[in-house]
C-alpha cells in the first residue's frame, strides 16, 4: 500500500482501467479511485473498452470513462482494477502492458499477480472495498460522488449483501458511505428498479431456456443473439439473470451460456460464447472456469469459448457428475 501511494503521488499521468463488459464493481472502483486521485491534482484518464450499462449511467462522472486510449505513451503509471489478468481489460491490454509501471488492484482468487505492484485481497468483498482502504490510507476526503461509486461497487458485487463474499467490511464501508451522502433507495432504484420492457421480456425467454441436469445439481440458462434481437435488448440486459437459475432447489452450480455478437466462427456451426458460473458454495467454480482458460471467485466465475452450442451444453452437463449428493434441508 505504501509503495503504491508513493508511486501514485509521484506520477504525472495515470491511466485507470477495469475489465471489459464491466459490472458495478469495475465501474465503481474505477470512478472512486479516479476522482480521488484528481483531488491530488494528478492527471487521470479513465478507460473501459465497453459501453457502460444503462443501469450504471447515473454514477457521477461516468461520462469521463473513455472507450479508447489515444496516446498510451503519455502515461507513467497504469492502475488495473477488478481484473484477474491484464488481458481482462480487452483490446488495449498490449498498449497498457507497455506503460512503465502497472498497479494491480483486485480481489479475484485467480489473480495472476501481473504488474509491478499488487494490492490483491481475495477476502475483500469487492475491488471497491480495497479502493476505499487505499483512499483512506491516502488521507483523502470521500465526497458524495466517490461514496456513491464505492457503495454501488460493494452493493452489486455482494448481490445486495447476499453472496458469500459479503463480509463485515461490506456493511461498515456502506454505512460510512451513507454517512458521506449516499442515498441507498436512489441507488437501488437506478440499479435494480428501472428495467426496460425488453429486459423483462428477455427474462421471460431466459427463464424458459433453463434446463436442469438429471441429478438436479446443475442448471443451464441460455441467452442467444436471437433472444436479444427479439426483445430489442443488449448483452448487458442479461446481467444478473443467472441468479434465477442458481436459486432452484438442489442446484449447486448454474451456468449461463451467453452467445457473443461476433457470431459463427466457422462453417461447422461453432460460435463464440461467454459462460458465467455461479455456485451455492459447495463447488468452487473458479477452478472449473480456470480449466477453460477463465477465472473468477469460488462462488462466481466465467470463461469464454468457441464451440457448437450443443457440444458446449454437453461439456457443462458432464461437470455435474462430480458435484456429489444434494443436501436438502426440507
Ligand atoms: P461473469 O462470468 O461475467 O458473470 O463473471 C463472474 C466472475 O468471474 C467475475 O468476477 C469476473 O470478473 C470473473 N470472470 C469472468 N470471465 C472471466 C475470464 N474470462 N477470465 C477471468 N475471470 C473471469
Ligand atoms: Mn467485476
Ligand atoms: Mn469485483
Amino acid at each position: 500500500m505504501k509503495q503504491i501511494i508513493q508511486q501514485l503521488t509521484s506520477s504525472e499521468h495515470i491511466l485507470l482501467a477495469s475489465h471489459s463488459n464491466p459490472d458495478g464493481d469495475a465501474i465503481g472502483a474505477l470512478l472512486a479511485l479516479g476522482l480521488s486521485l484528481e483531488k491530488l491534482d494528478r492527471h487521470v484518464t479513465l478507460h473501459n473498452e465497453s459501453s457502460i450499462p444503462e443501469v450504471y449511467r447515473f454514477l457521477p462522472s461516468v461520462q469521463r470513462i473513455q472507450k479508447q486510449i489515444t496516446t498510451p505513451a503519455q502515461f507513467d503509471t497504469a492502475v488495473i482494477l477488478d481484473c484477474g489478468s491484464l488481458s481482462r481489460v480487452g483490446s488495449a491490454a498490449e498498449a497498457i502492458g507497455a506503460i512503465p509501471v502497472i498497479i494491480n488492484i483486485d480481489h479475484h482468487t485467480t489473480n495472476k499477480r501481473f504488474g509491478q505492484h499488487h494490492l490483491v485481497d481475495v477476502d475483500a468483498c469487492a475491488t471497491s472495498e480495497i479502493v476505499y482502504r487505499l483512499i483512506k490510507a491516502m488521507g483523502l476526503e470521500i465526497d458524495p460522488a466517490i461514496a456513491t461509486a464505492i457503495y454501488t461497487g460493494i452493493l452489486t458485487d455482494t448481490g445486495s449483501f447476499r453472496f458469500s463474499n459479503t463480509n463485515q467490511a461490506a456493511f461498515a464501508i456502506c454505512e460510512a458511505m451513507v454517512v458521506a451522502g449516499v442515498k441507498p433507495s436512489a441507488v437501488a432504484q437506478y440499479v435494480y428498479g428501472t428495467y426496460s420492457l425488453g429486459r423483462i421480456k428477455l427474462l421471460n425467454l431466459a427463464l424458459d431456456s433453463i434446463e436442469v441436469s438429471n441429478n438436479g445439481y446443475l442448471s443451464i440458462m441460455t441467452v442467444t443473439r436471437e433472444m436479444l434481437a427479439e426483445t430489442g435488448t443488449q448483452p448487458e440486459d442479461a446481467d444478473g439473470l443467472i441468479n434465477y437459475a442458481r436459486r432452484i432447489r438442489d442446484v449447486k452450480v448454474a451456468a449461463l451460456i451467453h452467445e457473443l455478437e461476433n457470431g459463427a466462427v466457422d462453417d461447422g456451426g461453432r460460435k463464440s460464447f461467454h459462460v458465467s458460473l455461479r455456485s451455492d458454495g459447495s463447488v468452487d467454480v473458479s477452478r472449473i472456469a480456470t480449466t477453460f482458460g477463465g477465472g473468477g471467485h469460488a462462488g462466481a466465475a466465467g470463461f469464454s469459448v468457441e464451440s457448437r452450442l450443443s457440444d458446449l451444453k454437453q461439456t457443462i452437463y458432464n461437470l455435474s457428475d462430480g458435484f456429489g449428493e444434494p443436501c436438502r434441508v426440507n
